[in-house]
């Protein structure tokens, strides 16, 4: 029996138990995945505290890569031995998951199982903000807020490449340099100074044209405050907490501001369009243009210690998860 992470009550990481479970065969849509590595990702942390509410007991994670073992008896374009990634369904912190063969994408020979599994989730994220949420440009100066974390990383050097100006947030000197190493012409310290005054000193007095913000509660009216007139929060996480409910009249106030809560559900609504984002992901990453930072890997037997270090604000780019062979 496959070994996972199973959550059986929410609450703080301690919840998190090794467990072996019992999967059974693919069903007809399903594919069996032996898994190489599984992507921790910030929601795993409010599904393991109770925060989006998951009928329990259940195995957590939205993201992994590895090889396919078996796949159900619809399956037409995968098969045995296949590489392949996926995001966007649970069972990924574990040795094997069963997923929707709608949800899982071949991975190229150039691209290895661990920045597969470190892609997809937080890179169709970074690329749907950058290109669908707004279309970045060149014309453009845009604020990233965790921008040496996962999604921000990634934010950071997409919104480089389609020529924008990038402003970054961050908490740490250690941060800032990984931030500036991907791209970002500047960053500010936002646990240090207001953010949103620095902003508008950084684009004389205008404002930013998009805000990316992942981490809510904390930032959330700074963020409202650092843009240009009919600028756009994209408020796209909470990593903070969860922003309060919101008065329409401050967007007006705030020069006929733009407000989306956008998801990746949304922003994947086809088969189509979520191997059209994960194909420019890949090709991103085999050119050259695209750097996924691993920063760190744990067994999976220490998830627990992941949510504590992703929770504690002292991780940079992607987390993994690393189950036995
Ligand atoms: P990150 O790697 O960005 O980790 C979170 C970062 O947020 C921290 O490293 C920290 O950076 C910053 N932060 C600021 N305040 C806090 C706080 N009080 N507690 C913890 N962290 C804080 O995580 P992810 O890349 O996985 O996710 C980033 C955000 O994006 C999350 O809110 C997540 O839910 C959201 N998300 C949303 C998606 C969507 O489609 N809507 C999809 C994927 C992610 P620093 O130390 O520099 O401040």
């Amino acid at each position: 029996m496959p070994t996972a992470i199973q959550v059986r009550r929410t609450g703080g990481p301690e919840v998190l138990e090794v467990a072996d479970i019992e999967l059974g065969p693919p069903a007809p849509d399903q594919v069996l995945v032996d898994v190489a590595a599984a992507g921790v990702n910030y929601i795993d942390t409010y599904h393991r505290a109770g925060v989006y509410p998951v009928e329990l007991p259940f195995v957590l994670g939205q993201e992994g890569a590895g090889t396919v073992a078996a796949v159900g008896a619809d399956v037409t374009d995968l098969a045995v031995g296949d590489r392949v990634a996926w995001q966007g369904c649970f069972g990924g912190y574990a040795q094997q998951a069963l997923v929707p063969a709608e949800l899982a994408v071949k991975v190229p020979g150039s691209v290895s199982d661990e920045v597969a599994a470190a892609t997809l989730l937080q890179g169709v994220t970074a690329h749907y903000l950058v290109s669908s949420t707004y279309p970045v440009s060149e014309d453009d100066t845009v604020l990233v807020h965790a921008a040496a974390g996962g999604v921000g990383l990634l934010l950071v050097q997409l919104a480089k490449a389609r020529g924008a100006r990038v402003i970054g947030t961050v908490s740490t000197a250690e941060k800032e340099e990984l931030a500036r190493k991907a791209g970002a012409d500047e960053i500010i310290r936002y646990t240090e100074r207001d953010f949103a005054s620095a902003a508008r000193e950084l684009t004389g007095g205008e404002g930013v044209a998009v805000v990316f913000d992942g981490v809510g509660k904390s930032t959330y009216e700074a963020s409202l405050a650092s843009l240009r007139p009919r600028g756009l929060l994209a408020l796209f996480g909470a990593a903070s907490g969860a922003v309060p409910p919101v008065d329409p009249q401050q967007l007006n106030a705030g020069g006929s501001l733009y407000l989306t809560r956008p998801k990746t559900a949304d922003y994947t609504r086809t088969r189509a369009e979520l191997t059209w984002r994960t194909d420019e992901l890949f090709s991103a990453i085999t050119s050259g243009l695209l750097h996924i930072r691993v920063g760190h890997r744990y067994p999976l037997a220490e998830a627990a210690r992941a949510h504590e270090d992703l929770e504690g604000r002292r991780t940079s780019g992607k987390l993994l998860l690393l189950p036995p062979a």
